[in-house]
């Protein structure tokens, strides 16, 4: 870490060099220098947004529309939380107050942000069930508090274990940060296991922040449990959620958070210094996506389900047994049976096959032993990612 010669200190914050380094980076580095690569590494939609979605935004911005072109109110547009508001309704049966419950963010990558400097004093404990998304522990930290990995596995069909996490709380634990469905294993959790954690914050008077952008893309019999719509959950529960995915919208950048009032109302105060407001254009086109999005929801979820079929089984039938994925868009195999470690068989993959998957223990370290490979890609790709990870398979198990 570098010095300044000039008055003897590091140039960079204690907090952010306490960051740990991204798992990921390097390998998306090395792609970029290598020809013919089949990413099975990204976390975003193939697709693009829907047109009726890009266009509704774009028709205000080339008649350069007030609105479009101007700071939103910081809570977001009303008229997009008054839709947020019956979706919600509509598909969990919550109620939230458009005025003072909803909040317009920049993602569910904002969301996180701000939930977690809102309710963290430094030295506060945040208990996260791992393997999870890469922003957790780097945000904890950033806001001051203490991340408390509680491992997942398989054989629970990686669900988090209220069992865990009971034993994980402390008098220094403030929240839990659950992220289902899950990325990277695909796991969905269920009804009776989330009640189980929500007694158990009752019980500690912790908060949840519930990362729940995966929640339309849920697959087969299972079905998405919003934290919020369970009894005695709603008062302790920042629902975050976005329209990244579901609505193959990563770019715009929008996302909502759903809070209690006081709550809310001290993530707003966060928010309106470091955002002001999410990007007008994209608020729109996210209204519309409330609006008229269905059909392109529905669309995507059955392509995504037959991709996740075919990668599924294709991974099974090589020899690297894969847990059937619930939701998101992840597949998550094992790759202990070709006796490397998730990174060597990466790399190796990588520089060998010319496939890029992400190391599983750059999720947490109870993902090591298996590799996260995304199903947002299409069809044809995965099939020949397949023959490719087949063959360097054989090669490695001699
Ligand atoms: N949460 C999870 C679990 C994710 O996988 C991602 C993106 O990959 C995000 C949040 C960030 O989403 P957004 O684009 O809404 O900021």
């Amino acid at each position: 870490m570098t010095v300044d010669p000039m008055v003897g200190r590091l140039r960079v914050s204690q907090r952010v060099r306490e960051i740990p380094a991204s798992g990921i980076r390097k390998y998306f580095d090395l792609v970029n220098t290598i020809p013919d690569v089949i990413s099975l590494g990204v976390g975003e939609p193939d697709f693009s947004t829907p047109t009726h979605i890009s266009s509704a935004a774009a028709a205000p911005l080339q008649d350069a529309d007030y609105v479009a072109t101007h700071y939103t109110s910081n809570y977001g547009l009303l008229s997009l939380r008054q839709a947020l508001a019956s979706h919600l309704g509509r598909l969990y049966g919550v109620s939230y107050d458009p005025a003072a419950e909803l909040l317009i963010t920049v993602g569910v990558s904002e969301g996180l942000d701000i939930a977690l400097r809102a309710l963290v004093d430094p030295g506060d404990e945040v208990i996260i069930p791992e393997p999870s998304y890469v922003s957790y522990i780097p945000c904890t930290v950033l806001a001051g508090g203490v991340p408390v990995m509680v491992p997942t596995f398989e054989r629970d069909g990686f669900e988090p274990q209220p069992e865990a996490i009971a034993a994980a709380i402390t008098p220094r634990t403030k929240v839990i940060l659950l992220g289902y469905p899950n990325n990277p294993t695909g796991a969905v959790a269920r009804r009776e296991t989330l009640e189980r954690i929500v007694a158990l914050a009752t019980e500690h008077d912790l908060f949840i922040i519930s990362d729940e952008i995966y929640d339309r893309l849920v697959y087969g019999r299972h079905r998405h449990v919003c934290v919020s719509s369970l009894p005695g959950a709603q008062e302790r529960t920042i629902l975050l959620g976005g329209f990244s995915k579901a609505y193959a919208m990563t770019g715009w950048r929008v996302g909502y958070a759903a809070a209690p009032p006081d709550i809310l109302e001290a993530m707003m105060k966060v928010h309106q210094y470091i955002i002001m407001c999410a990007p007008s254009p994209a608020q729109i086109a996210a209204e519309v996506a409330l609006q008229t999005g269905e059909d392109d929801v529905a669309r995507m979820v059955a392509e995504y389900d037959r991709r996740r079929r075919a990668i599924v089984d294709g991974l099974n039938a090589l020899g690297l047994p894969c847990f059937e994925p619930q939701g998101a868009f992840y597949a998550f195999p094992e790759v202990s049976p070709t006796g490397l470690s998730s990174s060597e068989f990466a790399e190796r993959l990588l520089r060998e096959e010319h496939v890029l998957v992400v190391p599983g223990d750059a999720f947490g370290p109870a993902g090591a032993g298996h590799v996260r490979c995304s199903y947002a890609t299409a069809l044809p790709k995965i099939e020949e990612a397949l023959t490719r990870i087949g063959r360097f398979v054989k090669r490695a198990r001699g």
